[in-house]
């Protein structure tokens, strides 16, 4: 066999070779076989040697051409394996982007922080600046400031938790109104958001933990159509229509003369559902003039100054915006309901 035949042989076997090879680990394989230290290529070399010397320069260059055409192809070949490789693996790890993705729990503000958030957002763009009063409060602030004297029997509407004789948790938001008269010069013009407590048996309609906003206003000048302005205007800002609104007299002890603010029903109008019970009309509030003996109780002449003062309850204007016709779905963990809103 010539050295001419012997190259043909090694060509056709390595041809043979690469075609059974289906990875890059087999095509390295095959670079030492044929062109590694004691490999094929470097297995001329003696018959190179042994050949007659004008023919060893011809035989050189087609053993060098063999070498240079092996690598070539051994090159190509693993290169496109790798690649195939490659993209397999990439085909595995590919994040398929019309998969539906999977929801995550997004926490949000209680329907009562949210009534309530918008509610002060109205009264202060009205111009009344937020106060804060305890929750835990003496006798003192939540009563006797308020004129409830000791005995006073406006004090049985109240069930109240007592945690001593003299300290309470605050039945009212009201007990924020001698706090901040005793701290501010009239005019005052504020509102205390906050949480009340009351000893009350739980139902649909009431709960021992509830919310309410207090709104005071104190100036020279203070009338009660201004305060039934202010209510109108806030009502209607709430509830985003005309709200007409209706009077009916009524006792608190820290107010002279007092009322209960009832709206014509924001559910149908005023011509009678369940929700109003027939009657057309919603009770909203508690409001009144302020009363003289509170005024003095603040330390404010009640010769000299005037006021004005309401309360209302965020869980009452939430069950009617929205419905809701139990009071306790506020406090339970129920995400059902809770996630509506
Ligand atoms: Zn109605």
């Amino acid at each position: 066999m010539t050295l001419a035949d012997t190259i043909d042989a090694i060509k056709a076997e390595a041809e043979n070779d690469l075609n059974q090879s289906s990875s890059a680990k087999e095509i390295e394989a095959l670079k030492v076989k044929y062109l590694g230290k004691k490999g094929r290529v470097q297995g001329l070399m003696p018959l190179l040697k042994d050949s007659p010397s004008e023919q060893r320069a011809s035989f050189g260059k087609l053993i060098n051409d063999l070498k240079t055409a092996l690598e070539e192809q051994l090159d190509f070949a693993s290169n496109r394996l790798e690649r195939e490789e490659l993209n397999k693996r990439l085909a595995c790890e590919t994040l398929d982007v019309t998969l539906p993705g999977r929801r995550r729990f997004h926490g949000r503000e209680h329907v009562i922080l949210k009534m309530l958030d918008e509610a002060i957002e109205i009264l202060s763009g009205m111009g009344f600046s937020v106060q804060y009063g305890p929750d835990i409060e003496s006798d003192f602030y939540n009563f006797e400031a308020l004129n409830f004297s000791k005995d006073h029997p406006a004090r049985d509407m109240h069930d109240t938790f007592y945690i001593r004789p003299d300290l309470l948790l605050r039945t009212h938001t009201s007990n924020t109104q001698v706090r901040v008269m005793e701290s501010c010069n009239p005019p005052i013009r504020m509102i205390a958001p906050g949480k009340c407590y009351r000893n009350e048996d739980v139902s649909a309609r009431s709960h021992v933990l509830f919310h309410q906003i207090e709104g005071l206003y104190i100036d020279k000048d203070v009338t009660f159509s201004d305060l039934l302005a202010t209510l109108e205007e806030f009502f209607t800002k709430l509830f985003g229509k005309n709200v007409e609104m209706r009077f009916r007299p009524s006792y608190f002890p820290f107010v002279e003369p007092g009322m209960e603010v009832d709206i014509n029903c924001i559910v149908c109008s005023g011509k009678g559902c369940g929700v109003c019970k027939h009657t057309g009309w919603l009770e909203v509030a508690g409001a009144g003039m302020v009363h003289p003996n509170v005024m003095k109780s603040g330390g404010i002449d009640p010769e000299e100054y005037l006021g004005y003062a309401w309360g209302f309850g965020i869980e009452r204007l939430a069950m009617l915006r929205y419905g809701i016709t139990d009071i306790r779905y506020f406090l339970e963990d129920n995400l059902r309901f809770l996630q509506q809103f």
